[in-house]
């Protein structure tokens, strides 16, 4: 198929309804948007009868395997053709791991569903809200174009979704629209104080171990306004500890008052760092990853980058530094 250069939800729309089998997956480390946005376009197009497939690179994290339909979550490449693959939440093919991003160059007609800014679409027909603050609410305005009823089941993924990438209705991003939504989405009984203490609220004990190990990695800049936060491949083994539960780490520099810039360097495997970033008021952490082949949003973005831990710190904290400085001077 060819690409198509429109930013169309109408398109998607209607390529979803000629569709007879559609695999879907969201982001390698999924986070709440990822999964939830998956299961509730599996959900909602399984309620017309489509074939669907909803799939993960990685496994889905602990915390969200109560969310309903979780449990019809591959991970991977699953079996058999699809006439449609759907991509949610992701900005590069990348970002769909080794196996999935395959797909990409395949026959099959990619979808792409999106919230990050991009300045090239990657798939066939793509629709990319980059004032969306979630995947979710894309979703949400997805099945309102399809005439497609809302349930408990997809309200309360589309809910936790939306609830996740404005963590909890708290970030720059959400709007009036993201409050409309999630007043008709509770119209359908989602269990609000359930999903928030899942969530954001019960964490298991290997959180809490990995924050006894990192705290005491917490460094800030001279000037004040640059802080961070490391994990390495040494304290992860220590206390068995998943990705899913270093997720929170960069919210400790993060809340630092006078801090702009926060960075969490976490070893992936040895000589391979993911680098998180978060900022508060004016630098633009988006550009920064890209800097280094990442990407994101304004206020939260990540990066992969090869190489030990102590010369990807050294790197990125300059980097890091001389954005400040540079936003603080066009302040
Ligand atoms: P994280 O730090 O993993 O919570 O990610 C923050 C934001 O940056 C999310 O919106 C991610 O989609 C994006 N992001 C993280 N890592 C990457 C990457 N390697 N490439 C592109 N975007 C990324
Ligand atoms: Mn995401
Ligand atoms: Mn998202």
């Amino acid at each position: 198929m060819q690409k198509m250069q429109t930013n169309s939800i109408a398109a998607v729309a209607r390529t979803l309804k000629e569709a007879d089998s559609i695999l879907i997956s969201g982001h390698v480390m999924p986070d709440g948007d990822s999964i939830g946005s998956t299961i509730a376009l599996g959900l909602a197009l399984g309620k017309i009868d489509k074939n669907v497939a909803m799939t993960s690179p990685h496994q889905v994290p602990d915390i969200y395997k109560f969310l309903p339909g979780s449990n019809c979550v591959q991970q991977g490449m699953p079996e058999g053709k699809f006439d449609v693959f759907v991509a949610l939440d992701c900005s590069v093919p990348d970002r769909l791991g080794d196996e999935l991003q395959s797909l990409v160059n395949d026959s099959v007609t990619v979808v792409n569903i999106d919230h990050h800014q991009s300045e090239k679409p990657f798939a066939d027909v793509n629709y990319i809200d980059s004032n969306s603050a979630s995947t979710g609410e894309i979703i949400y305005d997805l099945l309102k174009e399809m005439n497609i009823e809302l349930d408990k089941n997809i309200a309360t993924n589309l809910y936790t979704a939306i609830a996740s990438d404005t963590g909890s209705f708290k970030y720059e991003g959400t709007k009036p629209t993201t409050h409309h939504k999630i007043a008709d989405l509770l119209q359908f009984d989602v269990k609000v104080a359930h999903v928030s203490k899942s969530i954001f609220d019960e964490k298991p004990i290997e959180v809490f171990k990995v924050l006894q190990i990192a705290l005491p990695t917490l460094e800030v800049s001279n000037c004040g306004k640059v802080a961070w936060i490391s994990f390495d491949l040494m304290a992860k083994d220590r206390i068995s500890a998943k990705d899913e539960h270093t997720e929170e780490l960069v919210d400790y520099p993060r809340r630092i008052k006078g801090v702009e810039v926060a960075l969490f360097f976490r070893e992936i495997s040895t000589g391979s760092v993911k680098v998180s970033m978060r900022s508060n008021y004016f630098v633009d952490v988006n550009k920064l990853a890209a800097r280094f082949n990442g990407g994101g949003h304004k206020r939260a973005a990540g990066c992969l980058i090869d190489g030990g831990i102590s010369d990807v710190r050294e790197q990125i904290v300059a980097a890091a530094i001389e954005a400040v400085q540079r936003g603080s001077l066009n302040d």
